[in-house]
């Protein structure tokens, strides 16, 4: 059972937000590449928990702190008296094993556990710490059928494609789930940051932005309008309303330290709808906040 659902990373929707309305530097589009590959290897592996052949419990994407210490979580499985903590990568091509470390064709080389590494004795303690007893396993997940690596040695805790039916077959030998299991994938779930936002984003402001509402399947600004219905080039139709509340979701994300007044949203918004078409869907979507001149939402 999937406890906590894989969402699009909060970095990626900032930088395809960023992307339609500026132009990202040639770093910025391969750092956005990354994280959209990364993004779609873990809705990949999402489609095997949909399926799982026996009891357990997952937590997608999970973003924890303990005593200081952040960590990022791709995939947390809970199952017999085992936490298993999958981390996926969506490389492609081949890489060479050597010196205990896996070299790109390129001899940079990458670490598939580094999160891992730091998320691993982080739940161990925390669930000693609540009186649990699980042991915690790490392993990488190579989720792209296109990928391969020489000279690897058997012992790693590396799981290929092709591999995933016979890993979870072993994995799922004479496991169970109880009561305990609930509680504390309940409380790991609890403890999840929800405004989590990385550190490493591009930086931009609100007068370098492109103003105006995108579409959300193609990006493209151009539309034409019916009274209730923007009908994108591409043809994709929402309507006017559900495109304010959008676009107004999309500048609390980019701007969180920036109240959300009416004529603020009227401006990101292109100006293009009146004021009083802006006011109505904040006041339907978003909490009000103070009277008169000085309104903002949240
Ligand atoms: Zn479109």
């Amino acid at each position: 059972m999937i406890v906590k659902r894989l969402k699009k990373p909060v970095a990626l929707r900032i930088y395809d937000a960023l992307n339609a309305r500026m132009t990202l530097t040639a770093a910025q589009q391969r750092e956005r590449q990354s994280y959209q590959r990364g993004y779609e290897g873990e809705v990949q592996l999402g489609n095997h928990f949909e399926k799982m052949p026996f009891d357990c419990l997952v937590l997608q994407d999970l973003q924890l702190k303990e005593s200081g210490v952040q960590v990022q979580i791709d995939v947390l499985l809970l199952t017999g008296n085992t936490i298993h903590l999958y981390e996926v990568k969506n490389y492609s091509g081949s890489y060479d094993f050597q010196d205990d470390a896996l070299h790109t064709q390129a001899d940079f080389v990458v670490d598939p556990l580094a999160q891992t590494r730091k998320s691993k004795p982080l739940i161990y303690n925390l669930v000693r710490k609540w009186g649990y007893r699980f042991q915690v396993e790490e392993c990488a997940i190579f989720i792209n059928p296109n990928f391969y690596i020489y000279q690897l040695p058997r012992d790693k805790p590396f799981v290929f494609h092709h591999q995933l039916p016979h890993h979870f077959g072993q994995t799922g030998q004479g496991v169970w789930i109880d009561e305990s299991h609930k509680r504390l994938a309940q409380k790991l779930l609890n403890c999840h940051l929800h405004d989590y936002r990385p550190h490493e984003l591009p930086r931009y402001e609100y007068a370098q932005l492109k103003k105006g509402i995108y579409c959300s399947q193609c990006y493209s600004f151009a539309h034409t309008n019916t009274r209730q219905t923007r009908i994108c080039t591409c043809r994709y139709k929402e309507t006017i309303r559900e495109a304010i509340q959008r676009t107004a979701e999309e500048f609390r994300l980019l701007f969180p330290e920036r109240k959300m007044t009416t004529s603020v949203i009227y401006d990101w918004c292109g100006r293009e709808y009146y004021k009083q078409r802006i006011q109505e869907v904040m006041q339907e979507h978003f909490t009000v906040y103070g009277k008169w001149g000085g309104t903002y939402y949240t």
